[in-house]
């Protein structure tokens, strides 16, 4: 299933996304928000609407997390680009939800940061609660579904902290979408790719993830409960570098579609 938020008449409504005539449109309103059924779908309510092609629909932000968890460093690569040893376990930090951005909403650039980049990365959004997961234990009915994410990052400023909580966390920082899926397996192999005005800058797969989600999920559980809706940012693929005012960034994940953002200075 695929499924968007969207604006109408100043409200936000939940949206099904089908596919017709070779175009994605909205063609169903979902009465119970997807992450309220704890992954089953069928006890979803619906009602009728007049379609409307995706394209045209003011997108909102698709998910309503309690919280952001991001993992630092999941691809070798980034690490290395980076200067860092590659990392033995997942490295977790968050960000706030007030960084929540809409698809096509403007990342705004702060005037006390001289290096923002785009982070392109897999979002994944939790079913139903979850807590010290066993290694047993499957991961995959915890995950409604995928997204796209940018993690957008002012680097000097992550450089400088040492810990990211700034760098990490202003207004409009997080941009996530255009729709959610799960019809997607990450663990096949999804492509991550991110392009600045239309230049490729990044082109990952989630094959090379250096910690699978079996892994980082666990992993966050053992730390704090996880609740549906939660959204974890999966990490970044080598190829990061700063966007200035003006420059428009697209994350795409392959089966997702693209999540574009302008950028402006502040
Ligand atoms: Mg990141």
């Amino acid at each position: 299933m695929r499924y968007c938020r969207f604006q109408s008449n100043g409200e936000v409504l939940y949206g099904l996304v089908e596919s017709a005539g070779g175009r994605d449109m909205i063609t169903r309103l979902l009465v119970t928000p997807p992450e309220e059924v704890g992954g089953d779908m069928e006890d979803l309510r619906t009602k009728r609407m007049d379609h409307i092609p995706l394209q045209d629909a003011e997108l909102a932000v698709p998910v309503r997390p309690s919280k952001i968890v991001c993992v630092g460093r999941n691809y070798r690569e980034h690490a290395v680009e980076l200067g860092h040893d590659i990392p033995t376990e997942p490295l977790l930090f968050f960000k706030p939800t007030t960084a929540l951005n809409s698809p096509g909403g403007t990342i705004r650039r702060p005037r006390i940061s001289e290096r923002t980049d785009y982070e392109g990365e897999l979002g994944v959004i939790i079913s139903k609660p979850c807590y010290k997961l066993a290694e047993s234990e499957d991961v995959r009915p915890y995950i409604l579904g995928y997204t796209c994410v940018n993690d957008f990052t002012a680097r000097d400023l992550q450089n400088k902290d040492g810990q990211w909580t700034r760098a990490k966390g202003f207004d409009t920082f997080c941009p996530v979408g255009p729709i959610v899926t799960d019809e997607i397996d990450p663990w096949s192999g999804i492509g991550v790719k991110t392009t600045v005005n239309g230049a490729v800058r990044q082109d990952g797969n989630t094959r090379d993830f250096l910690f699978s989600l079996d892994v980082v999920i666990r992993y966050i559980t053992q730390v704090m409960t996880l609740l549906p809706g939660d959204l974890i940012a999966t990490g970044t693929p080598k190829g990061v570098g700063p966007v200035v005012g003006g420059e428009v960034i697209e994350v795409t994940v392959e089966g997702v579609g693209s999540l574009r953002n302008p950028v402006a200075d502040e």
